[in-house]
Order: structure tokens, then sequence, then C-alpha cells
């Protein structure tokens, strides 16, 4: 091979990346809305209303949002609503997550803010969501909560308060050995 042929064959390389690469830039950096599925709903996978998705880089603001009961009734189904709102929690194996292995970005129910990347989810066992850390450390909060008789770590998300789950320190064989331990119902999936 010449020293062009060469020359050529880089360039015709760099010219594909680029237009592999620019469109995928372009597709990281926005919000999107996206509609609520039509025919049979499932509580985990859809909202009722059309809802925005930040972009998966967004970083909470500090900006909070707040609704009221009925507000978010009209936004969430029941099951939907009985976790995000009432804290309460899905039955294992049998949510939408928990066996879900694509790569994605999962965002909240409540507000659209990402908050778990499908590259941090593991295979726990437990038959919930796992993910031993968020997207980014200011999209999550914590309480403490008592409700089964012991301590525990509740996790909500910073920007309007939805219940996710609660995270456990369990996770020996994971990077930094955490667990959050997440109902599927408090999350939308995107498809990277
Ligand atoms: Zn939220």
């Amino acid at each position: 091979m010449s020293d062009n042929s060469i020359i050529y064959a880089m360039k015709k390389q760099f010219a594909v990346l680029a237009v592999i690469l620019i469109p995928a830039i372009f597709s990281c950096g926005q919000a999107k809305t996206i509609q609520p599925k039509t025919g049979q709903q499932t509580d985990s996978d859809t909202s009722k209303v059309a809802i925005t998705l930040e972009a998966p880089t967004y970083v909470w603001d500090g900006t909070k949002v707040e609704k009221t009961s009925e507000e978010w009734k009209k936004q969430l189904t029941p099951m939907q609503y009985h976790v995000a709102r009432e804290a309460g929690t899905e039955r294992a194996f049998s949510n939408a997550f928990h066996d879900n292995h694509e790569d994605g970005i999962f965002y909240c129910v409540g507000c659209g803010m990402p908050l778990f990347d499908a590259k941090h989810k593991f295979d726990s066992g437990t038959g919930w969501p796992s993910y031993y850390q968020p997207i980014n450390d200011k999209n999550v909060a914590f309480d403490i909560d008592y409700e089964i008789g012991y301590e525990r770590k509740e996790v909500h998300c910073s920007r309007c308060s939805t219940h996710l789950g609660h995270v456990f320190d369990d996770a020996f064989d994971q990077p930094g050995g955490l667990r959050y331990c997440i109902n599927s119902a408090s999350l939308i999936f995107e498809k990277r």
C-alpha cells in the first residue's frame, strides 16, 4: 500500500466514524418527551400522561417538583402511585426491570430525571432491579425508615421525592459494595 492509499483509507474511516458519532453526540445531550403507550398499560414501563425525560447527563439543579395527590394520581398508574408516593414495594420477580439486560437509562417515573444507568445494573438475585450506584449522586437523596422494624436507608428522587427503594451495603462483589434495590414501578426505561 502506498502512503497515499493509506491516507485515503484513514480518511474514509474517519468519514464513517463521523457519520456514526455525530448523531450519537447530539442524541446524548437533549431532553425528549415520550408519550404514554397505547393498548394495554403495564405498571412500570409507561406513564398515563406524556412525560419529558431529561438528557442522560442531566444533574439535579436543586429545583423541586411538587404536586398534589390528585395530580400524581392523574399521572401515575395505581401501582406507580402506591410505590412512588406511598413508599410501597412491588412484588419481587414480577416487575418490569429485574430481568432487563438492555443497555439504556432508567428515569424517574415522577419527573423524568435520569436516575440509573444500565451499565451500573447487576443481577442481585433479589427479584428487583439492582444498581451499585446512581447515574449521579446529586439525583438521588436518602432517608432512614423503620417500616419493617429495623433501620433501612430509603432512597428517593431528589427533585420530586418519588420513592425508589432502599440502599444496602452488602454487594460485596460490586464496585463500592452498595446495592440500590429499586422498584421498577418508579422507573421509566429508555434504550440507549
Ligand atoms: Zn423525580
